[in-house]
């Protein structure tokens, strides 16, 4: 069932069009991030999505109702902004009541709700507490329990975790993950961090410049990338210029790789493509086969060993599991080849 969707969803502030022909639908129950540069429209196409932004054209659809007209608190979103915007003066009790309080609730209710979300985002026992007694990590938590206390059919957050540092961000990344499978809300989540976006979505929508390039699972975004924008993205990739032969034959810096069944050829043939391959996809051999290439840089990053290599100026990076690691030094000259059916050709 489609609880969300978009229809061909455009923004635009004066000249500059924020967000451009955007249609999505978003299945009931999932996790979905909004991934891309910063000034992609992200936030922009979250807004629309809350009621925030009204759109230029386009309409949103709740439930199979248009709601584009409806008001934000109409709708029945909750949301955490990438400030949090807490009420300091308030305590955090409070803070979690706010959306009751405002839609008229009763405080016996709104006093039995806060309690069970801040036992939900285990906060229990600080609800007497002022917002600025508690830690970055605690702040968040008020944030997300705040925007929960509706019982959200959606909800919606603008890059919620951008404010901590690593450790403790990876570690609410897995916490909002698991609390979101356990309410079983549609959630939306703001990002410009992949690696974000791959540990907690079932899907991902990748964005540049306004427009939608990709919608898919973290594995098919990066198994299978739309576009060069995507693959570059997306995880590392090699990005190196090909040709394409009728066959699906790819020649690459003057070396023909025979085609393969599973690659993934997005484009017709011709010249002026470009072949993408995934580090871990790339192997090394002894020099005479594949590509000829010069090792000028090797390092080991523990789980796995990196291989920097040079052709002729293009740079080719592969990675090898510790076990796996290849009798190669510095300096070598090698032959590279790109694992067959995990090769991708798109227009450059
Ligand atoms: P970031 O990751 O940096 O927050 P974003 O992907 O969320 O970026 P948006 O904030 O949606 O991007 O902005 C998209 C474009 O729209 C940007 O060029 C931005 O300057 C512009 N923009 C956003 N809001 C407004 C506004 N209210 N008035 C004019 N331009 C705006």
């Amino acid at each position: 069932m489609t609880e969300l969707s978009l229809r061909s969803m455009t923004k635009r502030f004066g000249r500059l069009t924020a967000v451009e022909d955007v249609t999505l639908d978003i299945p009931d129950g999932s996790f979905v991030c909004l991934l891309g540069p910063s000034g992609c429209g992200k936030t922009t196409l979250l807004r629309l999505l809350a009621g925030l932004e009204m759109p230029t054209e386009g309409q949103v659809i709740v439930s199979g109702e248009d709601q584009t007209a409806v008001p934000p608190e109409k709708r029945d979103f909750g949301m955490v902004f990438q400030s949090l915007a807490l009420f300091p003066h308030l305590s955090v009790a409070d803070n979690v009541a706010y959306p009751l309080t405002i839609r008229g609730r009763s405080k016996a209710e709104a006093r039995k709700r806060v309690t069970e979300l801040l036992d939900l985002v285990q906060l229990s026992g600080l609800g007497d507490r002022r917002i600025h007694q508690l830690s970055g990590g605690q702040r968040q938590r008020v944030a997300i329990a705040r925007g929960l206390a509706i019982d959200p059919k959606v909800f919606l957050l603008d890059e919620p975790l951008s404010a901590l540092d690593a450790n403790l961000r990876e570690h609410m990344q897995v916490e909002l993950r698991q609390l979101q499978q356990r309410l079983g809300v549609t959630t939306i989540v703001v990002t410009h961090d992949q690696k974000e976006a791959l540990t907690m979505a079932d899907m991902v929508i990748v964005m540049n410049e306004g427009r939608v390039q990709q919608i898919g699972s973290p594995m098919e975004i990066y198994r299978d990338p739309a576009n060069a924008f995507v693959a570059g993205f997306i995880g590392t990739s090699n990005l190196l210029p090909c040709t394409l032969d009728a066959d699906h034959n790819i020649e690459v810096l003057g070396h023909r790789f025979d085609a393969a069944e599973d690659d993934r050829i997005k484009s017709e043939p011709g010249s002026d493509l470009m072949l993408s391959v995934r580090p871990e996809d790339v192997r090394l051999e002894a020099a005479g086969t594949g590509l000829p290439a010069k090792v000028i840089f090797i390092r080991d990053l523990g789980e796995s060993i990196q291989y920097v290599l040079d052709h002729d100026g293009h740079e080719i990076t592969a990675l090898y599991a510790p076990s796996a690691r290849p009798d190669i030094d510095l300096g070598d000259e090698v032959g590279v080849s790109f694992a067959p059916g995990k090769r991708v050709v798109f227009p450059a």
